[in-house]
């Protein structure tokens, strides 16, 4: 009987113990994301709208248009990805995008160009291109040809960017050719590299479900951290040649759980990375959860990654003077380009420059200009920011809570570029980072 007793008692402590461990899990995991939407969230949301009213539109320095778009985005041409027009534009159009370039995964070893979507769509230039397989790299030929995968690596680039393509490498936290002579640029932020080195995804899909309506917008940036090791890597290959710094999002709106009825009248159950999860005959969980069909078929969704969300994270602005492929890649290649955190606040309208003596305007970012040519660096924003001059990867000036920006070089060479921060919470977050102006 006392043994009884004992093994009741034990058994008790134990659930008791159980319970307490399971509660305590249950707050680590739930309390931060209800907090974030009660009290962090809104107080941001708060912030942004006092920030947006004191927007100053900035007065143009440089003759070119400033045109808004996002680089490394995929479409129901890549294996993990069943994004299709419909969807794709209403999100580019609500994001004020004007371009997008593709980097669909690749369907075999000869890739055949132009592939996927490509044309002006609404005014908004779509660009189709490869995300290569092996050390990723973006290719976008811009003409009718055939790519064979299998080549030599460092042949293709030569070719493609010789005979007036673009080659970006993707995935800067993974080893490239470095030295390689051709390519043009790198990633010097990516959604998906930024989210791969959270070290609590678990946290951050609880949170992001708990915080999918009006607030995904921030839910969405806490995967944000400066990507320091890749930005100080573009600064050191910047010592030997130019090497263009872009955003990607690698957007695949893909993390999400759908469903949609198909032809022979069963439903697809869809999961994470567009893999099929099931077909089968509507039972009476489609009854219960399926609704009415949208513009890609999908009547039921629950989705992190949304276009939109993707589109309006992390945005590439490239300066020229037209709106179209040509036009656009012979400018980012150039370095006419800067990145920007747009659910932060619109970058529009923000400018770098460096002027001569009389003040004339001589270089934009991108540019290279003679040391004796150049009196002064200046910048321009739309909002008050904190402006940071980094020379060769080195921070060596700033300025706190301004709309404009002056710094006088005094002949000295360098590769100077800018980082501009908006304050929210006391934190200064990292909005618009520049390609560099090379003064030699
Ligand atoms: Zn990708």
């Amino acid at each position: 009987m006392k043994t009884v007793k004992i093994i009741g008692r034990v058994l008790l402590i134990l659930v008791k113990v159980l319970a307490v461990f399971f509660l305590a899990i249950l707050l680590y995991f739930f309390i931060p994301p209800f907090y974030n939407r009660y009290v962090v969230y809104p107080e941001l949301e708060h912030e942004r709208t006092a920030l947006w009213k004191k927007y100053k539109k900035p007065e143009l320095l440089i003759p070119q248009t400033d045109f808004k778009g996002v680089l490394h985005s995929h479409t129901y041409r890549s294996h993990d990805s069943r994004g299709i027009l419909a969807e794709i534009l209403p999100a580019a159009k609500k994001a004020k995008l004007d371009f997008i370039f593709l980097a669909d995964h690749r369907m075999s070893d000869l890739d055949t160009f132009p592939r996927g979507i490509h044309g002006i769509f609404n005014d908004i230039v779509i660009e189709s291109g490869t995300e290569s397989p092996g050390p990723s790299m973006m290719v976008t030929p811009l003409r009718n040809v055939v790519l064979d995968w299998k080549s030599d690596r460092s042949q293709l680039i030569h070719d493609v960017v010789k005979k007036g393509g673009m080659v970006f490498y993707l995935h800067s936290e993974d080893g490239h050719d470095w030295a390689n002579p051709d390519y043009q640029g790198l990633e010097i932020y990516n959604i998906h590299s930024d989210l791969i080195d959270e070290k609590n995804p678990v946290k951050f899909l609880i949170n992001g479900m708990i915080n999918s309506g009006i607030h995904r917008h921030w839910s969405y940036r806490e995967l944000f951290d400066e990507q320091t090791k890749i930005i100080s890597l573009w600064d050191s290959l910047n010592n030997h040649r130019k090497i263009v710094g872009m955003a990607a999002v690698d957007a695949h709106n893909n993390q999400s759980l759908r469903a949609k009825y198909l032809k022979n009248g069963k439903v697809e159950w869809v999961g994470p990375n567009a893999k099929t999860i099931s077909i089968n005959e509507p039972g009476w969980k489609e009854k219960l959860l399926l609704g009415k069909p949208d513009v890609a078929g999908w009547a039921f969704k629950m989705e992190l990654d949304t276009y939109f969300h993707s589109f309006n994270f992390a945005n590439t602005h490239i300066f020229s003077d037209t709106l179209s492929s040509r036009s656009l890649k012979n400018d980012l290649v150039k370095g006419h380009a800067y990145i920007s955190f747009e659910s932060l606040a619109e970058a529009k309208g923000f400018q770098f420059v460096s002027t001569d003596s009389s003040g004339k305007i001589n270089a934009i970012i991108g540019d290279s200009i003679q040391s004796k040519n150049v009196l002064k660096l200046k910048a321009i924003s739309p909002f008050a920011v904190k402006f940071e001059l980094y020379k060769n990867g080195k921070l060596i000036d700033s300025k706190e809570d301004s709309y404009d920006y002056e710094f006088q070089t005094k002949n000295k060479k360098g590769n100077y570029r800018i980082v501009a921060r908006l304050k929210f919470r006391r934190k200064q977050l990292p909005w618009i980072y520049t390609n560099p102006i090379y003064v030699y």
